[in-house]
């Protein structure tokens, strides 16, 4: 099962602090994760980083609609000039993810997760690690919901594709974000029991991530940021785990205050 990571906070750090220098970043979670309980061993079918721009005067709010996507169908550890880049390139808020692909769903750079685009005036972020049990089939009834346009423009033939596609539905259509992410998960838990769902969503400003049959941790960070990940990128105890079934909403604190982390039962 595929790993993922989102970060917000209010000063910039490189995406190599995240993805790729702690002793368990995520491209060491690519080759050797710990915690794969929904199967698969590495997370080699590719992987992405997306992340919100900082220009050099600084960050401002007026930054946000302003993203980079870098996706790959390689392994992460095979990208040199990936890993020289993320030395090099500063950010506030960042979602990333190293993709298992599922059994029987193509291996293609638009299968990488994170997925982007624009709902409710805002850019946003958004991976799932897990599997939709009986997809497409079970899927059926949500997928009628949505415009056929989506459904032709769905960025792969995934179920996490679709589920992006849900999600971004309801928040064009006003949802609150952490109302929509919970309820593409009750919906889709409904539809197709047993599915492991752990979506996360970013967009620039909050985190919005559940824990549905998958591993889930949140730290904060001395500046007021805070960083969710699959598996925690180091053995400091300040990694608290997150229970399964819930819903996780973070934003960084200012003025090196504590981010504000709201974990609730879905
Ligand atoms: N089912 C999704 C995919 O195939 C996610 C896979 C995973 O979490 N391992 O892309």
């Amino acid at each position: 099962m595929c790993r993922h990571l989102a970060h917000v906070g209010p000063t910039p750090v490189t995406l190599a602090s995240l993805l790729t220098e702690p002793s368990h970043s995520l491209l060491v979670q690519s080759y050797a994760p710990v915690d794969m309980r929904g199967g698969g061993t590495v997370n080699a079918d590719g992987f992405g980083a997306g992340w919100y721009v900082c220009d050099l005067l600084g960050y401002s709010t007026e930054d946000h609609a302003r993203t980079a996507l870098y996706r790959r169908d390689d392994p992460m550890w095979t990208d040199a000039s990936f890993l020289d880049l993320a030395r090099a390139v500063e950010t506030t808020a960042l979602v990333a993810a190293v993709r298992s692909a599922t059994v029987g769903m193509p291996v293609s750079t638009a299968a990488c997760a994170p997925f982007r685009g624009e709902a409710g005036g805002s850019t946003w972020l958004f991976s799932h690690n897990g599997v939709v049990r009986g997809w497409p089939h079970s899927m059926a009834d949500l997928a009628a919901t949505l415009p056929a346009l989506d459904l032709l423009t769905l960025d792969a033939a995934t179920d996490s594709a679709l589920l992006w596609a849900l999600l971004r539905a309801r928040i064009t259509a006003g949802k609150d974000p952490a109302d929509a992410v919970a309820g593409v998960v009750t919906d889709a838990l409904a539809a197709a029991p047993g599915s492991r769902l752990n979506l996360l969503l970013g967009d620039g400003e909050q985190v919005v991530a559940t824990a549905v049959d998958h591993a889930l941790s949140y730290r904060a960070w001395p500046d007021g940021g805070v960083t969710v990940a699959s598996e925690p990128l180091d053995d400091d105890p300040a990694w608290t785990p997150v229970p399964d079934g819930c819903l996780l909403v973070a934003r960084p604190g200012e003025g090196h205050d504590p981010p504000h982390v709201t974990v609730a039962a879905l």
